[in-house]
């Protein structure tokens, strides 16, 4: 819902996409996501896809500027060959993630483009109760110009972040003894779980691939990219780990199965005199 207010629109790349090594973006040594124990190079089962969505626009003819900005996105399942699998949806081998790329003219749109995503992302986390936390983030084998990490605070999460007690930044040095922003002493430790990840990437993606459009003067320009995920089953998972009790299990109103469960009491229940039956 809250990508639809922002223009996005649903498409679908497949799972197992095709490879693009002459172009060598990725490292070498990047992170390997593959089927379920499935080394075979020919099943890249890619965890998000900047080559593919670039490839896309790419094969679109004559665009131009005038139909820009295009925000792509898709909900799939992923695999991870995962050694450690663990408190249920948390870190599993199988697991639902949500790929958005939007296409800009300019970077500087693009980094508008990044900055109205990144406010829809945090409203997403308070329609769902959770404490969502920004941090700068290295883009890794994706790459790009800039990175962001979404985190939400939770006592399953694997990740320690200190926030200053003073101005609420997140500070990246855990040696550091005073904030980076403010030099405030006073921090609190919160343990997260990594929820999502965005990268500005310019065009990184794009030049290689050729995916470009036509500017005002009709001169071929390559696309200025951003790309966001969410990881779905685990933002689930956080959400019921955080509202919940050891007694009950509490959904955020926002994706919970039912609002409203009615149990039907037994016709004979002694009780049942001193309701009203509706
Ligand atoms: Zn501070």
């Amino acid at each position: 819902m809250k990508l639809s207010r922002i223009s996005c629109q649903v498409f679908r790349t497949n799972l197992v996409s095709k490879l693009f090594q002459p172009l060598t973006l990725a490292p070498p040594n990047s992170e390997k996501v593959v089927g379920p124990r499935d080394d075979s190079q020919l099943s890249k089962n890619q965890k998000t896809h900047e080559e593919s969505a670039a490839d896309l626009m790419a094969s679109v003819p004559q665009l131009s500027h005038n139909q820009l900005p295009i925000f792509l996105y898709q909900y799939s399942t992923k695999f991870r060959d995962e050694m450690r699998p663990r408190c249920g949806l948390i870190r599993s081998r199988e697991f639902l993630m949500k790929d958005l790329y939007a296409f800009d003219e300019s970077l500087d749109l693009a980094k508008q483009t990044y900055d109205r995503v990144s406010a829809a992302y945090l409203k997403i986390f308070n329609e769902l109760q959770l404490e969502a936390i920004r941090i700068e983030a290295d883009g890794g084998e994706i790459g790009g110009l800039a990175s962001h990490e979404f985190h939400v605070a939770c006592d399953v999460g694997e990740d320690t972040l200190l926030v200053c007690k003073t101005c609420s930044h997140v500070n990246v040095n855990p040696i550091s003894s005073a904030c980076e922003l403010c030099n405030g002493t006073g921090h609190r430790k919160v343990t997260t779980l990594e929820v999502g990840h965005t990268f500005l990437l310019g065009d990184r993606y794009s030049t290689p691939l050729s995916a470009v459009f036509a500017d005002s003067n009709n001169v071929q320009q390559p696309l200025s990219m951003s790309s966001y995920g969410l990881g779905l089953s685990r933002i689930l998972a956080a959400s019921v780990e955080c509202l919940s009790t050891d007694l009950c299990i509490s959904w955020p109103t926002a994706i919970a199965p039912y609002k409203i469960v009615i149990i039907p009491a037994k016709v004979r229940f002694p009780k049942m005199q001193n309701f009203n039956l509706l």
